[in-house]
């Protein structure tokens, strides 16, 4: 076990040396000075902004607006720092779909974590329709063909496929501490908890709701769905989670680029989150976070997390303390965010789940 205090030293050297190499420097008054250096191809426009942290690793084409950094109260209480980053609701990073299939008997669908009777993942295909119907679902018509509902308008008691309607027309804000704080116990990342923000623009959630109420909200293949408010987020670390297919043997190729090593995101407490592999092989020294102290190509050597060979592959709990209204959206009231004081936040339904009662 690390010490709270060695991961914040860690970080923070890596920041001054980032700071040094970058060439940059932030004046603290709204304004950023950046050095000219035309040897240096990492002079972006978003590094220019914050030279500094886990911020300038996100996809430029996955942010909506400008990072900056804000003031912000953690939930340890703690006024601080944190990088802002405003992404679309539905990034055009990603590509999403397909989810529900057409009939029983379609490869054209996505997959589930199945949690009732013989839990797994599965591919929403004709054998696991008939697991279904073995287990006393009725998911299809006499014809074979699906009950697919927008769990906006599900109706109650009918066993459906559920895929929820994008809206691409508002964006979402995340808080990222710049200089992440350890808690006294670690926070579990349960049932649709809200885990952190990927490299890519697209948030990621906890586990998927149950399945076992008849109701299922499908997942494409790279783990991601439309919430019923119409933004698009991930359930799985997209960036390994072939291997989790492969090992299930689930049909179904995921068409995110593939890499073990790779970092996915960073969680809402600011540390990231990588692969699953740490130098190509598993790491061994893992808390029960699924995180640890080690070198990394990116950040140097500081706590981070890694996804796992289980599924979903997210780590189960976080150590560090997330910003009050860690995501919330700008430009939309009604967006349900649920695990927030954020717009929409209170009494919102679960991401891709059924509408709140
Ligand atoms: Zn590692
Ligand atoms: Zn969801």
């Amino acid at each position: 076990m690390i010490a709270p205090g060695s991961r914040l030293l860690a970080l923070a050297l890596v920041g001054a040396l980032v700071v040094a190499a970058c060439g940059s420097s932030d004046d603290g008054a709204g304004g950023t000075t950046t050095t000219t250096d035309a040897a240096s191809p990492s002079t972006t426009a978003a590094a220019a902004s914050e030279p500094v942290t886990v911020a300038e690793l996100f996809d430029p084409d996955a942010l909506a607006a400008e990072v900056t950094e804000v003031d912000c109260t953690l939930e340890n209480g703690s006024t601080t720092s944190c990088h802002r980053l405003v992404v679309a609701s539905i990034p055009g990073t990603v590509d999403p779909g397909p989810f529900c299939p057409p009939t029983v008997d379609s490869d054209e669908g996505g997959i589930f974590t199945w949690d009732g009777d013989d839990p797994g993942l599965y591919a929403l295909d004709a054998s696991f329709w008939s697991l279904m119907d073995q287990q006393g679902y009725s998911f299809a018509d006499a014809d074979g063909s699906l009950h697919i509902a927008d769990p906006a308008d599900a109706a109650p008691g009918q066993d459906s496929c559920l895929e929820a309607t994008p809206d691409d027309s508002y964006t979402l804000a995340v808080l990222l501490p710049t200089a992440p704080e350890d808690l006294d116990e670690p926070t579990d990342l349960g049932t649709v908890s809200q885990v952190g923000l990927a490299l890519d623009g697209v948030t990621i959630f906890g586990d998927a709701p149950s399945g076992t109420s008849g109701a299922i909200p499908a997942l494409d293949p790279c783990g991601g769905h439309v919430d019923p408010s119409g933004y698009y987020h991930w359930h799985f670390g997209a960036t390994s989670i072939q291997s989790n297919l492969d090992a299930a043997g689930v049909p179904r190729e995921c068409g995110e680029p593939q890499d073990e090593d790779a970092i996915f995101g960073v969680a809402f407490d600011g540390y990231a989150i990588y692969g699953p592999h740490h130098d190509g092989t598993d790491p061994t020294d893992l808390d029960e976070c699924s995180g640890h102290v080690a070198t990394t190509a990116e950040l140097g050597e500081v706590y981070h997390y890694h996804l796992t060979d289980q599924s979903p592959n997210l780590p189960s709990c976080r150590v560090g303390a997330t910003a009050q209204d860690k995501l919330s959206s700008p430009d939309n009231d009604a967006v349900s965010l649920p695990d927030t004081g954020g717009p929409g936040g209170a009494g919102g339904a679960p991401p891709g789940g059924p509408p709140a009662p």
